[in-house]
């Protein structure tokens, strides 16, 4: 007969249960593992050989088969290690408590010498421990913080196999951990608006952008306060939902960030990764597949700074997942798909030189196009909201008086969000003003007589497109938003108006 022990699989930042199902056979001395695993799960063969002789338990000498069920679906990791081990000495010289091996669930890597070694992704297997029933979960001591966020689970860490089955004998107490391994909550975020002086223009519009979920971008000199701003922007968006926070969590569990913190992410994240990213560290990959920046930066913000550097198809990759909010990332094995609900703030210089517009600046016109060519339609199209950002004159430097404080810029945002929720309340897909349908825009973008009048000058004179024409209602709802005005006022045209400095129908004017 069959010995079962619980384990689990990830699938993304999901995990599903394994029942591994260990029986000695007599025959030629032997181990098989079956079940779709990968190279890292039939390695474990000689993991656990080396780690039973190495805890002097006597490593059957029949024919092993190890089969991962359900066998119809992939396996990946090194996490099955401590299941197949103690489904092995279970099934050998020490019949352990079929009951207790029942209501628990075992997951961690073992060294050669029976040492736990901590794994990825062990928050969504403790999650997923829970949702199955399962009373009991044991992991590598190094990861019981994370385990322990399921405060539904009795959890328990040990250093090694020994342990472990001697703690299931009833033979070993069970040592409650060290204070430090308790699972920690963040502490408030380190960087404030008020930090940022003299841009109190601009400064409507990051508003404006993060409370109608629109994507933004800043033009501007180096130095000017590029990437000051876009640090403080994940400070001013609302507060994590617990939900949001679990899904942030999940993420960084699976890709084995969440080990040097050991605890729930609580505020949202900002991602900046360089330019020379590759693809992978950009969208996800690798093998097995782990999620990249995009999803690192869900229900955050994906910073890209000098955006016009990063390579083309680089840039081409985001424009999927900013529609679906998920990405896909797929390999010869196996698919994996990530949340990447991300805000997309980025930043560029206005020129090859940077300083466009000031005297030391050398580029010629052609030069300053082909730059922001560089920054391809199909992208520029998904960012609603482009602005020039103005070097701070030395008054206001001076001044030293405080702008206003992320909490209360929050307040603002949060103000707006709240009547998107109520408008967007039928639809499962839609929740902020960027994302609205053109029929929705239609429904909800009703202007006054006069912004409708300010509306019409500018298409005639500016020739926009029907696309251009739908972003600058979106926007102007959110204007209106965050003052409460039901009807779309002139003063939120006029402001919307102003939001795609970047726009091609703009340059012309703008800049040459
Ligand atoms: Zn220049």
């Amino acid at each position: 007969m069959a010995t079962v022990v619980n384990a689990f699989a990830l699938s993304g930042v999901s995990a599903y249960p394994v029942a591994v199902e260990t029986v000695l056979l007599h025959g030629q001395p032997s181990i098989s593992i079956v079940g779709l695993g990968d190279t890292a799960v039939k390695e474990a063969a000689h993991r656990l050989q080396a780690a039973l002789t190495h805890s002097s338990y006597d490593f059957p000498k029949l024919k092993i088969v190890i089969n991962l069920a359900p066998s119809g679906v992939k396996k990946s990791g090194s996490h099955f290690d401590l299941a197949m081990a103690i489904g092995l000495i279970s099934s050998g010289e020490v019949l352990l408590p079929p009951e207790e091996l029942a209501q628990t669930a075992f997951l961690g890597e073992l060294s050669l010498n029976a040492e736990l070694k901590p794994v990825n992704g062990v928050l969504p297997m403790a999650m997923c421990a829970r949702d199955s029933g399962i009373r009991r979960l044991i992991v590598p001591v190094d990861n019981l913080a994370e385990a322990r966020l399921v405060r539904e689970l009795e959890v328990f860490g040990f250093g090694t196999l020994r342990e472990v089955v001697d703690f299931l004998l009833g033979t070993l107490e069970y040592a409650p951990p060290d204070r430090s391994l308790e699972p920690a909550y963040s502490a408030l975020p380190a960087v404030d608006f008020a930090d940022v002086q003299g841009q109190e223009g601009l400064l409507e519009y990051v508003i404006a952008a993060v409370a109608g979920g629109h994507n933004f971008l800043m033009l501007g000199s180096p130095g000017c306060g590029k990437s000051m701003i876009a640090k403080r922007i994940p400070t001013i968006m609302p507060k994590l939902t617990e939900e949001e926070a679990l899904e942030i969590t999940k993420i960084y569990s699976v890709t084995g960030l969440l080990r040097q913190q050991n605890r729930l992410i609580t505020e949202r994240p900002f991602r900046s990764p360089h330019h020379n990213a590759s693809l992978n560290a950009l969208i996800g990959g690798g093998s097995p597949v782990v999620p990249g920046e995009i999803s690192l930066a869900h229900n955050g913000v994906l910073f890209l700074d000098e955006i016009a550097e990063f390579e083309r198809k680089a840039l081409d990759a985001l424009r999927q997942p900013l529609e679906d909010k998920v990405v896909t990332v797929s390999r010869v094995k196996s698919t994996s798909t990530f949340p990447a609900n991300f805000m997309l703030v980025a930043a560029m210089n206005p020129c090859p030189c940077g300083y466009h517009g000031q005297p030391k600046c050398r580029c010629t016109d052609y030069e300053v196009v082909k730059y922001r060519q560089k920054l391809s339609g199909p992208i520029l199209d998904r960012i609603d909201v482009q602005k020039y950002v103005q070097p701070v004159p030395f008054l206001s430097l001076a001044s030293a008086r405080k702008g206003p404080s992320s909490l209360e810029l929050r307040e603002r945002v949060q103000y707006a969000r709240d009547i998107q929720t109520k408008r967007f309340v039928r639809s499962t897909e839609v929740s902020a003003n960027a994302q609205m349908t053109e029929a929705m825009i239609k429904e909800f973008c009703q202007l006054e007589p006069d912004a409708l009048r300010l509306l019409q000058l500018s298409f005639e004179r500016f020739q926009y497109s029907a696309r251009t024409h739908n972003k600058f209602l979106k926007i102007a709802r959110t204007f209106a938003d965050l003052e409460g005005s039901p009807q779309i006022r002139k003063k939120d045209m006029a402001a919307a108006l102003m939001a795609r400095d970047m726009d091609k129908e703009h340059t012309g004017m703008m800049v040459f």
